[in-house]
């Protein structure tokens, strides 16, 4: 494969020191010790040989098992310098992480400087406006209607406190409107889904929306239908911030598109899928954050697909780091055809997407040849819709496929809180589909 993108100096440095410093001095590393051939070898195949840290490994060895025997957990908790947070989630999903904001904020910082308009506009003190679910971040209120001032923190506004945002209200959506033009964010801080289901109001009642200086979707994976549902009616930047609790930023969306990997702050693996899945420039990334004295964590499973840029060069001229075309999304979000083949989230919001009618879906895949399609639409007549979208599923899962449309008045979000584009009924193993 032809990579173009190069790693400074210090990031192989950085490598070296955090994988030395896990395997001599973290107890959760202690039994990856037999993995590595030792110093001789170049620090990329020592990271290689060694396995994935999973949610299950987290959650074995949490909290002692990640600090140095010598850190005192107790300690950072009671002067305030880290606390401990849960992931939401499905029992599979759900951990416990220790969270060290000093780190968090540099992290982010650094990620700003892979896009011109964030470097430009960020600078710590700008005011942010965040629409995402309270139970990721933010002051929840299910009951009562909490107003702005309850709902501002140092720099940021949050502008929903319903969990539920399927009960969204017109006058609650007003409100988001109102209150972005009295806060004028610099940043729009959103979850795609949400916003979408903002733009898709502010464009069906006929209204204008302040605009940021730049939008950055986060939290999910933003896939075409929320692009354009959003690009009605906001006309500033939009990039995608690609992180996660455990690793803080790891890829930023620059302003010619492409992603670039944080090289300040974490080393990233990537591991390709087998050729007939997509492979090799389509992979699972495995992330080791830098810096995070309190949580040492080593290449850890985010969960994610991602898809290597094969020109290795982006027209913004950054090239330190990997670079990524696209985030394909979670991988318990992807499915099969019938012939077994992987087929990512957003490989089918490509297809899809092209069917303008469509607002929201959720596709299940219930057995190896069956799907379910759940659709919400503005589109009066709904057997031409089930037509076209029978079409289009038959023509990426096969001929054969049985394919079944269930109208919605709307897609509920998963209890994370989270939508999930699609997935399978039934287990789908990543491992049996990587290259070994
Ligand atoms: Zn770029």
């Amino acid at each position: 494969m032809n990579q173009n993108w190069e790693f400074s100096l210090d990031y192989y440095q950085l490598s070296l020191d955090t994988l030395d410093t896990a395997l001599k001095t973290i107890p959760a590393y202690k039994s990856w010790r037999a993995y590595d051939p030792g110093i001789r070898y170049p620090v990329d195949t020592r990271y290689q040989v060694m396995p994935a840290l999973t949610k299950k490994d987290i959650r074995e060895y949490f909290p002692n098992g990640f600090v140095p025997p010598e850190v005192n957990i107790q300690r950072g908790l009671d002067s305030g310098e880290i606390s401990f947070v849960n992931t939401s989630g499905t029992t599979d999903d759900k951990v416990t992480n220790i969270w060290n904001q000093k780190w968090w904020d540099a992290s982010e910082r650094t990620s700003w400087k892979l896009n011109a308009h964030a470097s430009r506009l960020a600078t710590g003190e700008h005011p942010e406006a965040i629409l995402v679910n309270p139970l990721n971040v933010g002051i929840a209120s299910d009951t009562v209607d909490l107003p702005m001032t309850e709902r501002r923190l140092a720099r940021f506004l949050y502008l929903s406190e319903r969990t539920n945002y399927t009960a969204w209200t017109d006058q609650h959506m007003d409100r988001m409107i109102r209150e972005l033009a009295v806060f004028k964010p610099v940043i729009l801080e959103a979850n795609p889904s949400l916003l979408a289901k903002l733009s898709r109001y502010i464009y069906e009642s006929k209204q204008t929306v302040y605009q940021p200086g730049l939008i950055v979707l986060t939290y999910e994976n933003p896939t075409n239908l929320h692009y354009r549902q959003i690009r009605r009616v906001f006309s500033c930047p939009t990039c995608s911030s690609y992180g996660t609790t455990e690793t803080g930023y790891v890829f930023m969306q620059c302003e010619e598109g492409k992603f670039h990997q944080n090289t300040e702050f974490c080393r990233v693996d990537f591991q390709p899928l087998k050729k007939e899945h997509g492979g090799p420039s389509l992979g699972r990334i495995l992330v080791t954050p830098f810096h995070n004295d309190w949580y040492h964590l080593l290449r850890f499973d985010v969960g994610d697909l991602v898809r290597l840029d094969t020109s290795g060069k982006c027209a913004c001229g950054r090239h330190n780091g990997m670079i990524l075309s696209a985030t394909e999304g979670r991988v318990v979000n992807a499915t099969l055809t019938c012939a077994g083949r992987l087929v990512t989230s957003r490989e089918l919001d490509i297809k899809l997407s092209v069917i303008q009618a469509i607002d929201e879906y959720k596709l299940e895949q219930t057995t190896t040849n069956s799907y379910e399609l759940h659709l919400a639409s503005r589109e009066p007549d709904k057997p031409k819709l089930t037509a076209s979208v029978t079409s289009v599923l038959k023509g990426l899962y096969g001929k054969h496929a049985k394919i079944s449309v269930i109208h919605e008045d709307f897609i509920a979000p998963e209890v994370s809180g989270k939508y999930r584009l699609a997935k399978t009924l039934f287990p789908v193993n990543i491992e049996d589909y990587l290259e070994k």
